[in-house]
């Protein structure tokens, strides 16, 4: 367990990293990366055994706090993102969890934009608050409202971007630079984004978070989440938390996830690509009475897109004149396409956020954060880009 996969700590760029990165190679030296499926581990002694648990040995004890598959993976991702550290957990929901719960105590204060993916949204305005750790809502596009929430007790700043649905994009420096002043922790999910378009870390945030069941996996086949930031927090205040609550990645999975880095880049781009190709058919449709895509030079944030991104988005979203009408309509004439509600998998697929996603939000929230009845959200897979448009344009038809 000694070869870093690279050669001797060299540090190679980024998409290198993504195929070796983290590579922890057995006395076999096997190309591809072991599956460590095991719940634990054993001692040659007992002292060995005491050493191991009293932390003077590094080696692994109990999968439940960390395993060498899982190891690898993050460590990969801690290297492509950029981060220190990293810890991995069951899922991009656990993740967001762990990473809040492990640094707030009953008296905190949280602060977030408000158009969040709805189990975040849970997390920050129903669960926190049962415990003491009231948080409040904002529209985060206006930078002000972030400095006027903040109390003494506020501890932390919590958001996404692009959000889900709507694909609205927030300042990542200019939020980083308030919660720094306040000595506020700043959390960014960045599952949207994809670790290849946005670097939250180099911007100013503290800590990052994704579910690594979107893009990361990009294939469907397994949830997963992870956390990344400065090796402090990742080491002395995450770890406790999640070794003693229990949200581990399966090695299984973190293996599956391991082989996905490996294509990522590929991916991702090739799926952007056939977006960017989608977006523009679809502004172009007279069917279509709105397209939001961070791509596009109309997106009404297009300024902090060049700043802060280097590229789109795999995902694209659009209205329909007709309401859920309509929308369904369109679904259901869709015969490449799925309906399905995952999101960057190889297939492309559509969503109705005011139906699925967002189904558990009052109309009232789903008309503040701008999602409408005839809202469709498109993830674009791998298929060619000339099937998804035929695709599309025969459902667009059907409406006539
Ligand atoms: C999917 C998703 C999550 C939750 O991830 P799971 O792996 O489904 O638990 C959190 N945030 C965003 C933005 C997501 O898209």
């Amino acid at each position: 367990m000694s070869d870093d996969g690279t050669g001797n700590g060299k540090r190679w760029r980024a998409a290198t990293e993504l195929v070796h990165g983290g590579t922890a190679r057995s006395p076999y030296g096997e190309m591809s990366e072991t599956l460590y499926l095991t719940q634990g581990f054993s001692y040659d002694t007992a002292e060995a055994a005491e050493a191991r648990f009293k932390g003077d040995d590094p080696g692994f004890i109990y999968s439940r706090f960390s395993n060498p598959t899982v190891a690898m993976f993050e460590d990969r991702m801690a290297l492509y993102e950029g981060a220190e550290a990293a810890r991995a957990t069951a899922s991009g929901m656990a993740a967001v969890l762990a990473a809040l719960m492990c640094q707030l105590s009953a008296g905190d204060h949280v602060i977030a934009h408000r158009a969040m993916f709805s189990s975040c949204d849970y997390i920050v305005t129903e669960l926190l608050p049962r415990f003491g750790v009231p948080s409040t809502l904002i529209d985060g596009t206006k930078l002000e409202n972030w400095e006027k929430a903040i109390r003494p007790e506020t501890k932390l700043i919590f958001l996404e971007t692009p959000t889900n649905p709507t694909l609205e994009v927030i300042d990542i420096a200019a939020v980083a630079e308030i919660a720094r002043r306040h000595g506020i922790s700043f959390v960014v999910d960045n599952v949207f984004a994809t670790p290849l378009y946005q670097k939250p870390l180099a911007l100013g945030a503290d800590i990052v978070v994704y579910s690594a069941t979107k893009h990361i996996d990009g294939h469907g086949r397994c949830l997963g989440g992870i956390v990344l930031s400065d090796r402090e927090f990742i080491e002395d205040v995450l770890f406790n938390f999640l070794r003693q609550t229990g949200p581990s990645m399966s090695p299984f999975n973190a293996w599956v996830l391991l082989k996905s880095l490996e294509t990522l880049e590929v991916r991702v781009e090739r799926q952007t690509r056939t977006a960017a190709k989608i977006a523009d058919l679809l502004a172009d449709n007279p069917a279509v009475s709105r397209v939001i895509y961070p791509g596009r030079p109309d997106h009404p944030q297009a300024e902090i897109i060049a700043r802060q991104m280097t590229a789109g988005s795999t995902l694209i979203t659009f209205e329909v004149p007709g309401g859920k009408a309509a929308a369904f309509k369109l679904c259901n004439a869709l015969r490449l396409i799925k309906i399905s509600n995952n999101l960057g998998d190889a297939k492309s697929i559509i969503a109705h956020p005011a139906t699925t996603t967002h189904q558990r939000l009052t109309d009232e929230a789903r008309a503040e954060f701008g999602i409408t009845d005839g809202m469709l959200r498109l993830s674009i897979g791998l298929e060619d880009a000339e099937d998804l448009a035929e695709d599309l344009e025969a459902a667009l038809r059907v409406l006539g």
